[in-house]
């Protein structure tokens, strides 16, 4: 199904706005989309690296800067460079207290506020905000290298992210300047960059193991009808690549004979000695050796004693893979497919461990740190309907609606309204003992249904006889995830029912749906005159109908002079309807209005009185 833009200063549109992936992490974050080849692709902005490192700097103006830039400032202005913000959205300072330790920065608990703040300066920030700077700088990046404005994005959370982490993270965006079209699992975005679960008639059970920077969780999907169903999630939101180098530096500070507690204070030492750590990780991905010297301090280390020093931790990770399966209620020959996430699962050592206790070979040809904003691209390109081999409805390109009195349309679902989505609307009849309605349904965006296209027609039978504007009819529509529509109309006096079922898109090309939305534009204003004129003479005939309805039955409480004069005022309103003016229409039915308002509270009256001369007051 086709998104289509419409920019309503220029009334002008554009098919294929780009939709973008982001894979927000603790430790990094990056953006991809599909490029003119149809295949995902990361964005790396003028050489400025695809990987934007997840920190924010504030200077003492209080300006922030995002990602290398800001990391530069770690050691030299801790205080006021945030990193890990992702462990802090959605939470609450209870949530992090016990960790409070690891962040240089300072985490702000006021008990007026059940979530977290952060302090740079002599500010106060609010996780949502720092990583809408993340997003800011990934909107930015993708705008430069894209050369288009970018609006819309898909957004990755893992799959343990509980409700108000979403929505914090939902709300980043928007403040960030994107529409959040869906918030997607990490774990189902990798799948979809190893192309599992596009093909509908696919059915697998899949493990997803991430050991990021920071974080390690691993997930297991279930996929089927193209529907990824997290069976069970498992993990520390404390364990990842930071530890590894962690345990390096250690492992140096001792073997040089180094004091901890001295290296400690110095920051500066600290830093330097932190990224040589990183540096010999990352060398040992894919060598056996590495050797390097800072002043006077020898920082070797072989792949061997590497292993050694992170064997525990890896440990860690199989224990909660052991875990996750457990509550899926699955074995590991149960698992279809492994798949590798997160830079540290470039360690050979951790892939090895993955791999003897899966007992098969992961997935790992996609770029581990990639992979997550990869498969969020290609479901923004779902969601942005280029793909029409997959049915993954998100919204309603036309707005699907009723005709009611005059030929107007009455929308009922709004365009762009997500689905599944369900709306109603109450309606009366018109003329007194009317038994049949017919419900006509349309879809388009004028005014008029004769412009719009006609889905179906079909008539509520058996409304029992009343007067006009008693009986209740209720028409419910019901647009499924599938993009089937169903219409329903009930009378709520007596319980008659009708129902069909429709397919709005049935027959519809992208190009009707184009035009349609351009129709609309062109005839914008027309559209609105029509419907208020339209409007005026359904108010004025309905009126009409009801003053000369009244004085036929209610002549027995109504003077000669009364009859003739209401009658006069009936034949300029009538004379009025076929003018064709609708401020002329409006004025003569105020008139008439005003003129018999007191006749018919004579009559009410009059009824009850009447009804209580048959009651007996004892
Ligand atoms: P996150 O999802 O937490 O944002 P990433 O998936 O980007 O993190 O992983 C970052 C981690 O991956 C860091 O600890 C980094 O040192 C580690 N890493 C990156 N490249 C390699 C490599 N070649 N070998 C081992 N670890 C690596
Ligand atoms: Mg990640």
């Amino acid at each position: 199904m086709a998104k289509i833009s419409i920019n309503l200063a220029t009334g002008s549109f554009q098919k294929e706005e780009i939709i973008v992936g982001i894979d927000l992490g603790t430790t990094n974050s990056l953006v991809a989309f599909i490029n003119p080849e149809k295949n995902p692709q990361v964005i790396n902005d003028s050489g400025k690296g695809i990987l934007v490192p997840s920190i924010v700097h504030f200077n003492h103006q209080n300006e922030a800067v995002v990602g290398n830039e800001a990391k530069e400032f770690l050691t030299t202005d801790p205080a006021n460079t945030i990193f890990s913000v992702k462990r802090l959205l959605g939470r609450s300072y209870k949530d992090v207290a016990d960790h409070a330790a690891i962040f240089s920065y300072k985490i702000i608990d006021d008990d007026t506020d059940a979530l977290v703040k952060i302090q740079a300066g002599d500010r106060f920030y609010t996780p949502i905000e720092l990583s809408a700077e993340i997003l800011k700088e990934l909107k930015a990046r993708a705008e430069h290298a894209l050369k288009t404005p970018v609006n819309r994005a898909v957004i990755t959370v893992p799959a343990y992210f509980n409700d108000s982490q979403r929505q914090a993270t939902r709300d980043a965006g928007k403040l960030a300047g994107l529409d959040v079209m869906r918030i997607v699992n990490e774990p189902t975005a990798a799948s979809l960059a190893y192309g599992i679960g596009l093909d509908p008639s696919e059915q697998k059970t899949i493990a997803v193991y991430d050991l990021g920077g920071g974080t390690f969780d691993v997930s297991i999907l279930q996929i089927q009808n193209g529907i990824f169903e997290v069976l069970a999630t498992n993990g520390n939101t404390y364990l990842g690549g930071d530890d590894f180098d962690r345990a390096i530096l250690n492992y140096w500070i001792e073997k040089n004979n180094l004091d901890l507690t001295v290296v400690a204070e110095d920051n500066i030492l600290m830093q330097t000695l932190r990224l040589q750590a990183e540096a010999a990780k990352k060398a040992l991905s894919t060598q056996n050796l590495y050797n390097e010297q800072v002043g006077e301090i020898w920082c070797t280390l072989d792949k061997q004693t590497f292993e050694q020093l992170i064997a525990a931790k890896v440990e860690e990770t199989i224990t909660a893979c052991k875990n996750a399966l457990k509550d899926a209620d699955l074995t590991t020959a149960e698992i279809d497919e492994v798949i590798l996430v997160g830079g540290s699962t470039r360690t050979p050592f951790v892939k090895q461990a993955v791999e003897n206790f899966f007992g098969k070979k992961p997935q790992d040809n996609i770029n581990p740190d990639e992979v997550v904003a990869l498969g969020a691209a290609i479901q923004a390109d779902v969601l942005a309907g280029n793909r029409s081999d997959i049915l993954l409805l998100d919204v309603t390109p036309l707005s699907l609606g009723i005709e009611t009195m005059g030929g107007l349309m009455d929308v009922i679902i709004a365009r762009n309204s997500k689905v599944p989505t369900k709306a109603g609307r109450q309606y009366t009849t018109s003329i007194d003992g009317q038994v049949n309605m017919k419900i006509s349904v349309y879809q388009g965006e004028r005014d008029l249904v004769k412009e719009n296209r006609k889905l179906a027609e079909f008539d509520l039978k058996g409304i029992p006889a009343m007067p006009a504007g008693l009986p209740k009819v209720d028409i419910n529509f019901l647009l499924n995830a599938d993009g089937i529509l169903t219409v329903q109309a009930i009378e709520l006096r007596s319980g008659v029912k009708q129902e069909i079922e429709i397919t709005p898109s049935y027959g519809l090309s992208d190009d009707t749906v184009e035009k349609m939305l351009l129709d609309s534009i062109e005839h914008a204003k027309s559209d609105v005159e029509q419907r208020m004129l339209i409007e005026a003479r359904s108010e004025g005939e309905q009126l009409l109908y009801t003053a000369e309805r009244f004085i036929e039955k209610h002549a027995e409480h109504l003077t000669e002079k009364e009859i003739s004069e209401t009658k006069v005022h009936i034949e300029s309103l009538k004379t009025a309807l076929s003018s064709q003016e609708k401020d002329t229409i409006l004025k003569k039915a105020d008139e008439l209005n005003e003129f018999t308002r007191p006749f018919a509270e004579r009559v009410m009256d009059a009824a009850i009185s009447t009804a209580m001369k048959g009651k007996k007051i004892e």
